[in-house]
């Protein structure tokens, strides 16, 4: 039976360059976004270089848990090889002045959705030769001024992501992997939806950024690696393969 790789947040930034990396390898995808023009021409993109891949779109909300649930089960008769949780966004400004609006959605996006899939994948992939891919920051292992909701839910998103890798590990029968990237500044429309200005300028903001492309290289290097971190140093913007970096209060295995 065909297995699929399932990516969230595919119709720009890194989702879009990790769904043309994987398609370079001839991996069959099913990408979600709300934007079905941008997921549309991305198909078609993957379809010209790589014909011999299966292409399923899905346009979903994730920030609205029913989706959540309701794209699972339209995914049932879908075998997964991989999940990437990638679907997220930011919220720059003040503590105190941020849009609660948009820090709920935020909230429901990166934390919500991205539970209930991870939760989902691990019950029904348990002990299968799968991987779970879940997108975090640097900002999900060190706190970001003007960027603390934001970095908060990453936080989330590594807390969680190693705590399954913590828990799968102790499970003989598991066979799943558990994976979580933690990319630092890097060129998508991240910034213009982090900051509400559409011409955002990261030339203007950073001295070094990644290409959306670098880092889906960074995330094949950690997909094909045995690690479960692969996090770019925000510093020397040095990319690592690393084990766990939370303290862990289990038993070491
Ligand atoms: P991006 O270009 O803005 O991509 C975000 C993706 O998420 C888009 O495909 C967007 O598609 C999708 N998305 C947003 N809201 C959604 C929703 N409600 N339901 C479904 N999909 C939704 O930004 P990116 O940088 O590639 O972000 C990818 C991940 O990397 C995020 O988790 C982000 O936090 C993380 N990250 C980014 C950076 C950075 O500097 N760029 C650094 C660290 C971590 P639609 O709008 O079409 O739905």
């Amino acid at each position: 039976m065909k297995k699929f790789i399932l990516i969230t947040g595919a119709s720009s930034g890194i989702g879009a360059a990790a769904a043309r990396a994987f398609a370079r390898r001839g991996e069959n995808l099913i990408l979600v976004a709300r934007r079905g023009e941008m997921l549309e021409a991305l198909k078609a993109e993957i379809s010209a270089f790589a014909p011999q891949c299966e292409v399923a779109l899905k346009i979903c909300d994730l920030a609205a848990p029913q989706n959540v649930f309701a794209l699972w089960n339209e995914l049932k008769d879908y075998r997964l090889k991989a999940l990437v949780n990638n679907a997220g966004f930011g919220d720059y400004g003040l503590a105190g002045e941020e849009d609660l609006q948009k820090l709920q959605r935020m909230i429901s996006l990166n934390v919500t959705a991205l539970t209930l899939l991870s939760h989902l994948f691990v019950r029904d992939y348990k002990r299968e030769e799968a991987t779970l891919v879940n997108i975090s920051s640097a900002g999900g292992y060190s706190i970001v001024p003007r960027a603390v909701s934001y970095c908060a839910s990453k936080f989330y998103v590594s807390a969680l992501s190693e705590g399954l890798y913590h828990e799968l590990a102790a499970d003989e029968n598991a066979k799943l992997r558990v994976k979580v990237l933690a990319p630092a500044a890097t060129r998508t429309e991240f910034g213009a939806r982090a900051t509400g200005d559409a011409n955002y300028d990261y030339d203007a903001s950073f001295k070094r950024y990644h290409s959306a492309e670098q880092m889906a290289e960074f995330l094949l290097r950690l997909y094909d690696s045995e690690f479960c971190v692969g996090a770019v140093d925000r510093n020397s913007f040095e990319f690592t393969l690393e084990g766990p970096k939370f303290s862990f209060a289990g038993a070491k295995k």
